[in-house]
């Protein structure tokens, strides 16, 4: 273990880490394992709530180990039940995430929340509010995992039996360009002795970054991939996702082919419908694209955006939409409710929650 700040934060390391920082320090190595549950099991925010782990070993382990918790600026609840949360870093920077449908009666089992991966992003997409403010930094592995632990802490306090059982990688960032912390943080997440997260209830989202996007196809964390695709032309996608222009659709069809064939897994491509760009004719160009691929389509009509002037399309235009690709053979979900105008690509939250 080298000897960074990061290295050192608490919520960032696995069990394995911390029990050989514990020898380094003197101390028996099955402390590593009741800190590592302490933190990413119970989700504690004090050295002091760690009941078994005596006053002087607590000292000592408070001496070496920074432990960086977020604040807690703002909570903002939605009629359907979606809790947004502003924390603070100890930088002083902010970060947002979102426990998703948690009053929902039908979604009582399933409490997703999607996390954050960067301060900002410098990606730029054209309906993003966060790459508005351009790219501040990458979050460590303990403030991804952070988010989770802050949310289930402040929920318990209210249902003590509260559990994250999903989590989305579609927060401020893009995933793929925080790599390392995004699988270091899907690791900790998912150990049996902290939130015990299954790799297939997590899902990273990216706007197309293929150079990764191959690496996690190699790595098969046996997460879920879901690319923001938004058309299937590369001048309108360009003018979208500003990373076609690094990656054109040929290349990120490729990749997404290689991920599918080395993983056998599915891809979810997220495609935001807006009344000029739900047509037939797109329809069946993406169909083309996606030709032979295990794809599913989520489509997303907008709804009206007023600085981007896009305009909800007709349901009929994305029925149509949706038949087009289902005849090609591709699995499709369109998504009607109030409020999901562009939620399910990455970044899109601070734009729906209306920051
Ligand atoms: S949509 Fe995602 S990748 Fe695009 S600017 Fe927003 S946060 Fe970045």
């Amino acid at each position: 273990m080298n000897n960074t700040m990061e290295s050192l934060e608490l919520r960032g390391l696995s069990e394995t880490e911390l029990a050989k920082a514990c020898l380094k320090l003197g101390l028996k190595r099955f402390r590593g394992s009741q800190i590592f549950q302490w933190v990413q099991d119970k989700s504690v925010r004090t050295w002091k709530e760690m009941a078994n782990i005596g006053v002087k070993d607590r000292e000592v382990l408070a001496r070496h180990f920074v432990f960086p918790l977020l604040e807690l600026v703002q909570e903002q609840r939605a009629a359907d039940g979606t809790r947004k949360y502003l924390f603070r870093l100890p930088d002083g920077e902010t970060l947002e995430c979102v426990l998703m449908d948690y009053e929902r009666v039908q979604a009582r089992d399933r409490h997703t929340v999607c996390v954050s991966t960067q301060v900002g992003c410098a990606v730029g997409c054209a309906f993003c509010a966060t790459g508005l403010g351009g790219f501040r930094r990458n979050l460590s592995p303990g403030e991804i995992v952070g988010q989770v632990l802050e949310i289930t802490w402040l929920v318990r306090q209210e249902d003590p039996e509260f559990h994250v059982t999903n989590v989305v990688f579609m927060g401020m960032g893009e995933p793929l360009l925080n790599y390392e912390s995004v699988l270091k943080g899907i690791n900790l997440l998912n150990s049996s002795k902290g939130q015990n997260i299954g790799m297939r209830r997590m899902t990273i989202s990216t706007s197309g970054e293929v150079f990764r996007i191959r690496e996690l196809a190699r790595d098969n964390p046996q997460v879920g991939l879901a690319v923001s695709l938004h058309s299937a032309q590369d001048a309108v996608r360009d003018q979208l996702v500003p990373m076609n222009r690094k990656y054109p659709l040929v290349e990120l069809i490729a990749a997404c082919r290689d991920y599918s064939a080395i993983t056998g897994r599915r891809i979810t491509f997220e495609v935001a419908l807006a009344e000029g760009t739900a047509t037939a004719d797109e329809a069946r160009r993406m169909a083309e694209l996606l030709k032979g691929l295990l794809a599913h389509v989520n489509l997303i009509p907008v709804n009206p955006v007023a600085e981007t002037g896009m305009k909800r399309p007709q349901r009929e235009k994305l029925l149509e939409f949706s038949r087009i690709l289902e005849g090609a053979g591709i699995t499709v979900t369109l998504r009607e409710e109030r409020g999901t105008d562009i939620d399910a690509a990455c970044g899109q939250l601070r734009r729906r929650y209306g920051e």
